[in-house]
């Protein structure tokens, strides 16, 4: 068996190599290589240099993330990492690929870094909840200047080689093999009688400034990210490495670091980490069957969901074509198109070259007989079932045989669209979130009819535009927008009773969410669920007050931000609260006969999300969502959920089912009763003492 780490002599210079595929991941069988080739190394004579580096496609790209559930196995981070940094001749790093987390630690516990040109270094640890915590905190600011440093490490943004080069972090960068370069430059330093220079050794670059930039820091971070603590636990950490020799500064950081993993805030983030791997996985569709071949692309419907859509598809080099019933509507859906990209370009994020490649693959048609060769059509009219189910027939005429036909729709049954066709086995939902070229999740909705090869083929083809899928079953709002529902009503009920919009929507951002959802319905318009609850009003229940203030703006045409009134008032652009809207909703309540509970930040919070998890329960037993990891993955990454949260699932978990439950009977007895029924799956697991984490586990062992 050939070992994870091996050496092998050039010369004077030893080269180490780890090897480890597929990402040479740390672990503990590759500290204890290293530990064994360094303690070998430091009793060897005749070798005046060591190179570090790796086999496969890149240097170290982080840590088995595994370890934090098992403890780190023996021989731990420090005492390898020191055991490098003694060494008595001088070892360089020769990095290539991306060095992430504990790999760019281990590149920092070197003397020397020496980087390919595409190489990149990254500390992303805070989107795991936890802080570097093999030294990264307290050698960083000793290699480049302190603002830098932080940012890499709050940001976890990777940075490129050659701005490593620029702020310190690597001393060369090369075009070519960066083993032979480090040893060329391994060479260099004998030759110049240069020894090691220990990371530890250095002072901390721009300490003098630190104060103030560590205040400022501070109050970013209380900002931007509120509610955490990996990022205090951090600057506390660099804090230590200004003030404090290195010694204690790495006694500071390991005594931050040990404590993080056990918090509900890492805990969260990594159980996204795994969700996100797993909404892939779907019970009974075998992996040995074949994706269908997506090369074109038609889009119908040039507005607001078409035109973000095709840029998803563009982005992806796929080539689209857009149609619309006049030219006026398709100029007018490139031309947002245009704008938007031309964003990009002015932000930097894209060249004005590589938009120009994009547009290139956008056509625009009024005719049906353009999809002729159209592998895959998604349909983004308005959202009105007469209009889908004529729209689906002309696509079946229009449309080869054996290409997929898919809808946009937020909520309407797809599996009536599906029915108009000859083909229902190739209709799916794709259901885009918007902008749908920035939000990351794609729900796919499989109909009774969707066969495994198409539903397989809608699981590739969001992989290829880059989103997130994640597999829902046909019903009223499939997984997001039908939770998003029972808490949209109470946070209605909510300004009835007294509270104001600001209040509301305070308590859901104090809580985390991104934006309030009183805020959220301003800034999509109003009327948009005014006219979806309109189409289903025989469904709905017989109560005056059910969603009675959106309502009431809607009768007033107070859409939102496009009409510079909603729930708020928008002056400029600046959204300010709006007394009139209040006075509006007091009178409204005393008409009604709502009594006033003027409900604090806790019970808003409380209401809005237990009545959303209530649902998610509901979904689980309906099979609508096939795991409670999956509604975690749709909230985060498409309602502004926050990810330090983990969703609303794992954040039931983590509240305690029992507590959920109670709530919700306390809600039944004091508040309007047709609202609040624990779903069976919520009352008996909360009964059992379980969790939604548990009765997954259960499930997908028996469906194993
Ligand atoms: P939109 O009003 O911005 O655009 C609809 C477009 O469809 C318009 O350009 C219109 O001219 C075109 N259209 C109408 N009838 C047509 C026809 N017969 N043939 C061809 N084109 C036709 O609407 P939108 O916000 O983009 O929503 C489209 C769909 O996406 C709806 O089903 C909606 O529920 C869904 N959706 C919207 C959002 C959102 O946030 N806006 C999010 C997810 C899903």
């Amino acid at each position: 068996m050939s070992e994870v780490v091996s050496v092998a002599d050039r010369g004077d210079i030893a080269v180490v190599t780890i090897d480890s595929p597929p990402v040479n991941a740390i672990n503990q069988a590759l500290r204890a290589g290293l530990k064994r080739v360094f303690s070998e190394l430091a009793g060897r004579t005749g070798i005046k240099a060591v190179v570090l580096c790796c086999a496969g496609k890149t240097f170290v790209a982080g840590a088995d993330i595994k370890e934090f559930d098992t403890g780190i196995g023996l021989p731990g981070y420090h005492e390898v990492y020191r055991l490098i940094e003694d060494s008595k001749v001088p070892v360089i790093a020769a990095v290539h690929g991306t060095a992430l987390g504990g790999g760019t630690e281990l590149a920092l516990a070197c003397h020397y870094r020496v980087a390919q040109e595409s190489a990149r270094f990254g500390l992303p640890e805070l989107s795991l909840g936890i802080i570097p915590g093999a030294g990264g905190t307290q050698r960083l600011p000793r290699l480049m200047p302190l603002e830098p440093a932080l940012d890499m490490m709050l940001s976890g943004k990777p940075v490129s080689a050659a701005k490593a080069r620029e702020q310190g972090l690597v001393d060369l960068v090369c075009a070519g093999d960066p083993i032979e370069a480090a040893i060329a430059y391994a060479r260099e330093l004998i030759d110049q009688g240069r020894g090691p220079r220990r990371s530890r050794d250095q002072p901390v670059r721009g300490a003098e400034h630190a104060g103030e930039l560590l205040s400022a820091k501070r109050t970013q971070v209380a900002r931007t990210m509120k509610n955490r603590n990996s990022p205090v636990a951090l600057i506390d950490a660099v804090q230590a490495a200004v003030e404090l020799p290195f010694a204690q500064g790495i006694k500071v950081e390991a005594a931050k670091s040990d404590e993080l993993p056990q918090a509900i805030e890492s805990r969260a983030l990594r159980h996204l980490f795994f969700a996100e791997r797993e909404v892939r996985r779907i019970p009974g569709l075998s992996s040995a069957i074949k994706p269908r071949n997506i090369e074109r692309v038609g889009i119908v419907g040039a507005g607001t969901m078409g035109g973000g859509i095709s840029m998803c598809f563009a982005n992806a080099g796929i080539p689209v074509t857009l149609l619309d019933t006049a030219q006026d509507n398709l100029d007018r859906g490139l031309a947002t198109i245009v704008k938007n990209y031309q964003r990009s370009v002015s932000r930097g994020s894209l060249a004005q070259e590589q938009v120009d490649q994009r547009l290139a693959l956008i056509k625009t048609s009024l005719d049906y007989a353009a999809f002729a060769d159209a592998d895959l059509v998604i349909e983004a009219v308005f959202e009105s079932m007469a209009l889908k189910r004529d729209i689906f027939a002309r696509l079946d005429a229009a449309v080869r045989p054996g290409a997929i036909l898919a809808t946009n729709t937020s909520t309407l049954d797809i599996d009536e669209i599906a029915a108009v066709t000859r083909r229902p086995q190739d209709v799916v939902g794709l259901h885009f979130f918007s902008p749908a070229n920035v939000m990351p999740l794609l729900e796919i909705v499989q109909t009774r009819s969707t066969s495994s090869e198409v539903l397989m083929t809608a699981l590739e083809t969001a992989k290829r535009i880059r989103k997130t899928g994640v597999v829902a079953k046909v019903c009223y709002g499939f997984i997001g927008n039908r939770m998003m529902d029972p808490y949209g009503r109470e946070a209605e009920r909510c300004v009835l009773e007294g509270a104001t919009p600001e209040q509301v929507d305070g308590a859901l951002e104090s809580f985390g969410m991104a934006m309030g959802i009183l805020a959220v319905y301003d800034l999509a318009g109003i009327d948009i669920g005014y006219k979806t609850r309109e189409a289903r009003r025989h469904l709905l229940p017989k109560d005056p007050s059910f969603y009675r203030p959106t309502a009431m703006l809607t009768e007033r045409g107070w859409l939102g931000q496009k009409t510079g009134r909603g729930y708020y008032r928008y002056d400029g652009g600046k959204r300010t609260p709006d007394s009139e809207v209040v006075a509006m909703l007091a009178q409204e309540a005393s008409r009604l006969g709502v009594p006033q509970r003027r409900p604090g930040a806790e019970e808003i919070v409380e209401r809005c999300l237990y009545a959303m998890i209530n649902e998610g329960a509901l979904l689980l037993e309906q099979g609508i969502a096939l795991r409670a990891s999956d509604i975690d993955v749709v909230y985060t990454s498409g309602y502004g959920f926050p990810r330090y949260r983990g969703g609303p699932m794992f954040y039931a978990d983590s509240v305690g089912l029992k507590k959920i439950y109670q709530r919700i009977l306390d809600f039944q007895r004091e508040l309007d009763p047709q609202y609040w029924t624990p779903a069976p799956l919520l009352e008996k697991l909360a009964m059992s003492g379980s969790s939604f984490a548990q009765w997954q586990a259960t499930q997908s062992r028996q469906a194993s």
